[in-house]
């Protein structure tokens, strides 16, 4: 830096004591209680029907496709990086156990869930699509963080059923050990906003997705401690 850019020195303080500094929010990201649940870009965002993206067009900067078998849907999936390495080591762990995983969906833009949701609408009306599709700027799929798994077969792809196949129970019963969590489990529509989903699973790191397994928490809301969000306000 050229001298003349130099920061000033501020001229000494009559206190004894250091002048008190505020804590900076990055500092604490990690600790419990303290992860950025507003900010899209953390990797403890939540979204739900009463917490949209801000912005609500948000694009990731770092998005990549996983090297994983892809299913129906599923070709040029993309997940931001931490995302895309987790379910990497996820989907191999299950091969290495007999249970054959593909990605259906993961990344889908602000454009995209226009399209998506208006499908929705069309199928089901407005209400029928609430409940099974999110507005756009409220999904989780636009944070980069979360991903639709299937089974080799297919035929219970986003459906409930399956939870009973071999990868929607592996994944119940092991995804928290890659960092992610099975986001709208049975019970919890009044919480998450959502219907049983065995299939989608969202990435929040591996101490937090093993903390909250093992806490019993069933939503994010519940174990990050925000408000339910049975519905759009
Ligand atoms: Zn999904």
């Amino acid at each position: 830096m050229p001298e003349t850019e130099e920061p000033q020195a501020p001229a000494a303080p009559e206190q004894t004591s250091p002048p008190e500094q505020p804590e900076e929010p990055e500092e604490q990201a990690d600790q419990p209680g303290t992860e950025s649940h507003d900010d899209p870009a953390s990797i403890d965002v939540v979204v739900n029907k009463a917490r949209p993206l801000e912005p609500a067009d948000y694009y990731p900067a770092d998005l990549r496709s996983p090297n994983v078998t892809t299913g129906p849907g599923g070709a040029g999936a993309q997940l931001r990086a931490a995302a895309a390495g987790a379910a990497e080591e996820m989907f191999a762990a299950a091969a290495a156990e007999g249970v054959s995983m593909t990605i259906v969906s993961g990344f889908r833009s602000y454009d995209t869930q226009v399209s998506t949701y208006q499908h929705w609408v069309n199928v089901n009306g407005k209400a029928g699509a609430d409940e099974v599709s999110a507005r756009p700027g409220y999904s989780e799929h636009q944070t980069g963080l979360a991903l639709d798994i299937g089974d080799s077969s297919g035929a219970c792809n986003l459906s409930a059923c399956f939870a009973d196949t071999a990868a929607g129970s592996w994944a119940a019963q092991n995804a928290h050990r890659f960092g992610f969590v099975v986001r709208y489990q049975p019970g919890q529509q009044d919480v998450t906003g959502y219907s049983p989903e065995p299939w989608h699973l969202r990435f929040i790191g591996k101490a937090d997705a093993a903390d909250m397994y093992n806490s019993g928490a069933k939503a994010l809301e519940t174990y990050y401690g925000l408000p339910a969000a049975p519905d759009y306000l």
